[in-house]
């Protein structure tokens, strides 16, 4: 019956008629109309800058609420920034290239691979992605703004503007003249549909559970009729292009014989391959195995160097399998890297599309994973297949086309991540990471395990990698910048619609400039790959403002960030490349400092999951859409639920009844005090803030409420200085309980008084307080909410041009003293409720066991606050109840209350009052009567306690209901009703007067 704090509810909140989404559009319409945002940037201007950096999304599609969750994010911390005095220029983006934005064309051009785009042509290809990209640019925006993310959306960057393309080749060559570019002949995760190699971190973007054949083959060892080397595999339609098999020197391997055949492998693999019917042969050392040969497996090509032999590799181990690795150099990373130290051929048995090439003739353009099925039915028939399984495990899939990956050996060029790692870790020690852990976790491990940069892509739509190459004597030239290219070459095919229009560095036109090779004299060509997506993110500090070419100045003044905000999956993605990127140019100084990071705090959120906690799927339309939840709840109450609901960088769950519970637990309740004020300001015709009036001459409460004021800014400035945005936000959710629930409820009369006092002024002056602070170190985080309440106490001002509250002491003497006031209060409505009776009851008195905490009770205004609250005529402090019946109640271990429930005629009189009085009022409100209508008020009843009662407590009756007087009987009435008091019928009437 009683809430934690110790509040109650005997009034049951007012019917609600608030709007949220017409309260926003009003809000938005105003910001639009007295450019408030321009304006809070234009008071700052010479101020100190706080930098920040906006990832630049895709805006092929429509906005999710991963998207809205972080555009909140970054619309808090920069808000609170500005407030605090700092200049924040918020630029947005958007990312325009690479195989997302290819993909969405080739699916609606039905285009199955890269041949049929050759065929189309690269021209009309990318004219075609170019028209994609910005499709859904205005409903990104409109929903964002909708979202109260203030940002400059007429002045926002695309990754395909020549001005930033061309700060990408810079970038480019800026760690080719470190010497950190190089191309290689390396294996990669490799998409066979869209036919490029992808980076590690792409890779990792897709995996999935997937059922794969588990199976061990034999080889038959040269020269010796029945003795095999075992070998495992979970890709068999590597095997046509297996060239050696691996050992690792220090391991046991056996012999073992098994019926007719003897079969070599690892001793600790026996038990698992073998089981028990064999009998042991021979026991070596891995290393007494190397130099052996063995019959291949298929000859379908003819390998140019000495094969099929069983070499040394120190990552074998005999953890799974068999202890020795079957070798296809093409495929596999430690494959091609043994190829390389051991001079191994390589057999390239399948195409660019990750199909079997003619010479495989079985299987010739059959895509190779569909092959496993028959490739282990040829082996089966030439009894080379020991064992068939399948494996459930975690392969990976392309994040864009959902194709299964393969790993393949390509030439692709790379940065070379391993060389500058401990720059990398030395500068993530400057980022202060929020949640901590991604610092030394996800962020820092990926630090200390990434593999080099894989930066190139076969690809179309995309910029282009600037590196001209001589066919004749392979010279490299790499191109930092389109003045350079200018130098040595004609940039007329750069304009495809004629000298003085648009510049287009895309493919094809840039794949036509040619110049003299610097070496030889002979032309050079472009080579035709264009750069990983990801290199055009991670050069946004830069390539936003075409640096170093533009804006020299201002590019370094606010390098670096001092936030950026992404989601988890960013770790190894935008985060993981801006850092890369930093790090190489601020190797050395040129104008953006030494051993930098590109950002100093970083905020990282989790995903926004389903209340079951299943991914949000368009497929399974288990989400309402975010403009629909906007619409009902309003976008404060999604950004308050967005953020506080879950620590930052946990998945957040949503649901219509999830935020339907957070906006009764939050909007609702503070729009009822927001209405309450404005209803009895209007009411006693108060102007806002035309008195001040000293803290003393205030009461308990309002002194009370006050304190919990600066506690709260305190402790959400405190949060959003560490930007533990999530934690800010749940410090606004008790307060308003706290405002809602024990504030306005105990302090409800005073407002509503018709006589203006000195005590009704302290009431309006302080509520006034309270909701102007709440709506300052609001305003970052519901910025519309705390716009409607700024202006409604604070005559019109906007809370978005004011500074963040200064922190203040905490009077926490008064909060502690309230804490224990309102523990009393519970056990005293526990013993009630005990004892059955109705709060609304007066009760004789409530009596406290001596204690020191409890010495406060003794002072007046302590008092009196406890007895209200707990409806009782008399508290006392270390008496017994003297006389009648009581209820005993614990009230903090060891310390008891006694509750006194016997009822004199005069108490169980004022009870009988009470009751009628909120029948009253209910049935008033029913009526539609305003706080100010006054009435005439009709009792009927045949209880003579209830006739008595009405007698003896008249004035108080009618003081209460606003009623001129009781009738007998009413001609015409608004309203009237049949309720039960005392336990019999009484007939309510009441008609405006
Ligand atoms: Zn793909
Ligand atoms: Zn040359």
């Amino acid at each position: 019956m009683k809430s934690a704090q110790g509040g109650r509810r005997v009034h049951s909140p007012p019917p609600s008629r608030i709007d949220p989404n017409a309260l926003e559009q009003g809000v938005l319409g105003r910001w639009e109309r007295e450019k408030t945002f321009e304006e809070s940037l234009r008071r700052r201007r010479g101020g100190p800058r706080y930098s920040f950096y906006d990832g630049p999304p895709y805006a092929t599609g429509s906005p999710h609420y991963g998207h809205v969750l972080q555009a909140t994010i970054k619309d808090a911390v920069t808000r609170y920034w500005t407030m605090r005095g700092f200049l924040v220029d918020r630029r947005v983006g958007w990312d325009c290239h690479g195989l997302p934005v290819e993909n969405l064309v080739e699916k609606e051009l039905g285009i199955k691979n890269k041949k049929e785009i050759e065929t189309m042509g690269i021209e009309k290809f990318n004219a075609a992605c170019r028209a994609s990209v910005f499709r859904s640019v205005d409903e990104f925006q409109s929903v964002l703004q909708r979202m109260g993310r203030w940002a400059d959306y007429r002045n926002s960057y695309a990754t395909l503007d020549p001005t930033y393309m061309e700060s990408v080749w810079w970038v480019f060559k800026q760690a080719w003249e470190a010497g950190l570019v190089y191309n290689g002949f390396r294996s990669s995760p490799y998409c066979p549909r869209c036919a490029t190699p992808l980076s590690n971190f792409e890779a990792a973007l897709g995996y999935k559970e997937t059922d794969d054949p588990a199976v061990t083959v034999k080889l038959r060892l040269a020269d010796a009729d029945s003795t095999y080397l075992l070998i495992w595999t979970t890709t068999p339609w590597t095997l046509p292009a297996n060239v050696a098999v691996a050992v690792h020197p220090d391991l046991r391997y056996v012999q073992v014989k098994v019926g007719d055949e003897h079969w070599i492998l690892a001793k600790d693999r026996v038990a698992d391959v073998v089981g028990t019917g064999y009998t042991m042969r021979e026991e070596y050392a891995g290393s007494q195995l190397v130099g052996m040969t063995y019959e291949p497996l298929y000859d379908f090509l003819v390998p140019e160097k000495a094969a099929y032999r069983v070499v040394a590799a120190t990552f074998v181990s005999a953890t799974e399998g068999t202890g020795i690795v079957h070798l296809a150099p093409a495929f596999g990373e430690d494959d091609l890297k043994t190829a390389q130290t051991e001079n191994l051929p390589i057999l390239r048995t399948v195409d660019e599309n990750g199909t079997f090439i003619q010479g495989v003739k079985p299987w010739a353009g059959m895509f190779v994973k569909d092959a496993d099925p028959n490739i282990l039915k040829d082996l089966e028939g030439r009894n080379l297949l020991l064992r068939s399984e399948t494996i459930r495990h975690p392969y990976p899939f392309c994040w864009r086309c959902d194709t299964p990956l393969i790993y393949y050996a390509t030439n692709s060029w790379f940065v070379s991540v391993s060389r500058i790692r401990d720059r990398l870790l030395a500068n993530n020690e400057q980022i202060q990471w929020v949640p901590e852990h991604v610092k030394g976790g996800r962020f820092g491990q990926g630090l200390k395990d990434a593999p080099d940069w894989a930066i190139s892509r076969s690809r179309y739509w995309g910029t282009p990698v600037p590196v001209w190459e001589c066919s004749d004597c392979g010279e490299r030239t790499v191109i930092g910048s389109i003045a350079e290219l200018e130098k040595n070459a004609d940039l007329t095919p750069l304009y495809p619609n004629g000298k003085g229009k648009l510049m287009d560095l895309h493919r094809p036109y840039i794949d036509a400039v040619t110049f003299p090779c610097p070496k030889c004299g002979k032309p050079v060509q472009r080579i035709p790959e264009v750069f990983d997506v990801w290199m055009d993110a991670g050069s946004m500090p830069y390539a936003q403002w075409h640096y170093p070419f533009e804006n020299k100045a201002l590019v370094e003044e606010t390098f670096p960030a001092d936030f950026i905000a992404e989601a988890l999956d960013q770790t190894r993605g935008w985060f993981y490349t801006l850092h890369v990127l930093a790090t190489i140019l601020t190797t050395r100084d040129i104008g953006l400092g030494v051993g930098k990071p590109a950002f100093t705090h970083a905020i990282v959120s989790g995903l926004v999951l389903a209340e079951d906690g299943k991914k949000l799927s368009k497929r399974l339309k288990n989400y309402t859409d975010v403009t629909e939840i906007v619409r009902r709840f309003g976008a404060d109450t999604l950004r308050l639920y967005l953020l506080s609901s879950a620590s930052i960088g946990e998945d957040t769950r949503i649901s219509d009844r999830l935020i339907e519970g957070f906006y009764r637990k939050f909007t609702l309740p503070l729009f009822n005090v927001l209405s309450f004020y404005d209803m009895y300001a209007k009411a006693a015709g108060r102007k806002p803030g035309s008195s001040a009036l000293p803290l003393s001459n205030r009461p308990l409460l309002d002194q009370w409420i006050l304190a919990r004021a600066v506690q709260l800014a305190a402790r959400v400035r405190g949060e959003m200085e560490s930007y533990h945005v999530d934690r800010g936000a749940r410090e606004l959710l008790p307060f308003v309980d706290d405002l809602s629930n024990w504030y306005v409820r105990r302090s409800r009369k005073r407002f509503s008084a018709t006589e203006h006092t000195t005590d009704q002024t302290a009431a309006f002056v302080t509520l006034e307080e309270v909701l102007a602070q709440f709506a300052l170190v609001a305003a970052p985080l519901t910025p519309f909410f705390s716009e409607v309440i700024f202006r409604s106490v604070r005559e019109d001002r906007s809370p978005h041009l004011e500074d963040f509250p200064e922190v203040a002491e905490v009077n926490t003497g008064l909060l502690d003293k309230m804490a224990t006031l309102r523990r009393i209060v519970s056990a005293g409505l526990q013993a009630r409720a005990q004892a059955g009776i109705k709060v609304r009851q007066p009760l004789p008195e409530f009596n406290l066991q001596e204690n020191p905490s409890f010495d406060f009770i003794k002072e007046p205004g302590w008092r009196d606050l406890l007895a209200g609250e707990v409806n009782v005529q008399k508290v006392h402090v270390g008496e017994n109840i003297h006389v009648g019946e009581y209820v005993r109640v614990e009230i903090t271990p060891g310390v008891s209350g006694q509750l006194a429930t016997a009822l004199d005629e005069g108490l169980m009189h004022q009870g009988i009052i009470r009751d009628l009085i909120r029948h009253v009022q209910e049935l008033r409100k029913r009526a539609g009567l305003t706080v100010q209508d006054t009435i005439e008020l009709a009792i009927t009843t045949d209880d003579l306690a209830v006739q008595e009662a009405v007698r003896q407590c008249e004035q108080l009756l009618l003081a209460e209901t606003r009623a001129k007087k009781l009738a007998k009987t009413l001609s015409r009435v608004e309203g009237t009703e049949q309720v039960t008091i005392h336990g019999h019928p009484v007939t309510l009437g009441l008609r405006r007067v």
